[in-house]
């Protein structure tokens, strides 16, 4: 099955988008589910023009709402696979409110956040993941805001499962995709995205080929995480982390991976290594940890609320503003 639509993909060239995109285009068809069963609801920015490039449903919705458009459809129709498609700014800045709480009520939605550490769109302004002193059209003098760590950010917010991955790393992208796909409930993938045009510089030290295989940190679930011996101080600032073979490498240490555990502050110091200057980047799955969604969890309300009273009744209480609770 061939998931392109017949739009002409309007991106600058050398966009991270791209590369995204045709990773997303093959991922489609390993997902097994009916095109008329896949939307795709994204805001307002370049990333958001997404739904278009692909043949299943699409909405290209309002700025920053795309978390609360998908969760209506995700609430209302559990048949559908749903996808969020943001950015930085869409899903950071204007959007982030909605953002943290589609993850913590854990709705059953996947949430790409493409992140290019700018405003694209229009034409290059500092965003909520620029770094400090960032120098743009709009900050001339350099920006005073504090950014963003988007993993950190909704690991705070416990989503059940929580991901980096990059858009020069097809075959890590897409294996992140799948594990997202594959998490009953939110699911939330940090994608580092180039803006060539705006923002060139903005994953510099993981350009090179070779520096990037050094500073990339690929997460395996149970697998030991090498650290250099600068690094060393992660395992005594956050408790939760389990150094083991100290000995066997000569000064680096080793943790072990574990995206299951339960407390989130383990993957949240694993969330910070990548500052302040992408030393060390992890990228794959931080968290993978299911609970009670939230469609689940309404649905079922619903259905009780409804055996208890019926529907005549559940729509009166409904339009009278009262309340009741189910036996
Ligand atoms: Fe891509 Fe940047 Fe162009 Fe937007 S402005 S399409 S993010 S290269």
């Amino acid at each position: 099955k061939d998931f392109k639509s017949d739009q002409e993909v309007r991106w600058c060239p050398g966009c991270g988008d791209y590369a995204i995109l045709a990773a997303f285009q093959s991922f489609l068809p390993q997902l097994g589910v009916p095109r008329e069963n896949i939307v795709m609801v994204s805001g307002i920015g370049c990333s958001s023009r997404f739904p278009y490039y692909l043949s299943t449903y699409g909405v290209h919705s309002i700025h920053g709402r795309a978390p609360a458009i998908a969760t209506g459809l995700a609430t209302s129709r559990p048949d559908l696979s749903v996808w969020v498609i943001t950015g930085d700014g869409d899903g950071l800045s204007i959007g982030g409110n909605h953002l943290i709480h589609a993850l913590r009520r854990n709705v059953n939605i996947n949430v790409l956040l493409f992140n290019n550490r700018i405003y694209g769109l229009t034409k290059g302004q500092y965003s909520p993941t620029s770094e400090a002193g960032k120098i743009t059209k709009s900050s001339p003098v350099g920006s005073l805001d504090h950014p963003f760590n988007p993993v950190s950010l909704a690991l705070g917010a416990e989503a059940g499962f929580v991901a980096r991955t990059v858009d020069s790393d097809r075959k890590h992208l897409t294996s992140v995709l799948r594990a997202a796909a594959d998490h009953p409930g939110a699911s939330f993938v940090e994608i580092y995205q180039n803006c060539p045009i705006f923002n060139d510089d903005a994953f510099e030290p993981l350009k090179d080929p070779a520096a990037r295989d050094l500073r990339l940190l690929r997460m395996e679930q149970g697998e030991p995480l090498r650290l250099g011996p600068d690094r060393g101080v992660v395992s005594g600032e956050f408790g939760g982390l389990e150094v083991v073979d100290v000995d066997s490498v000569g000064e680096d240490r080793l943790i072990r991976h574990d995206a299951h555990r339960r407390d989130p502050g383990y993957a949240f110091a694993l969330s910070r290594l990548d500052q302040p200057a992408f030393e060390h980047v992890p990228i794959g799955v931080f968290r993978n940890v299911r609970r009670p969604t939230y469609d689940d969890l309404l649905n079922e309300q619903v259905e009780d609320a409804r055996a208890e009273r019926g529907d005549g009744e559940l729509a009166a209480l409904l339009a009278s503003g009262d309340t009741w609770t189910v036996d």
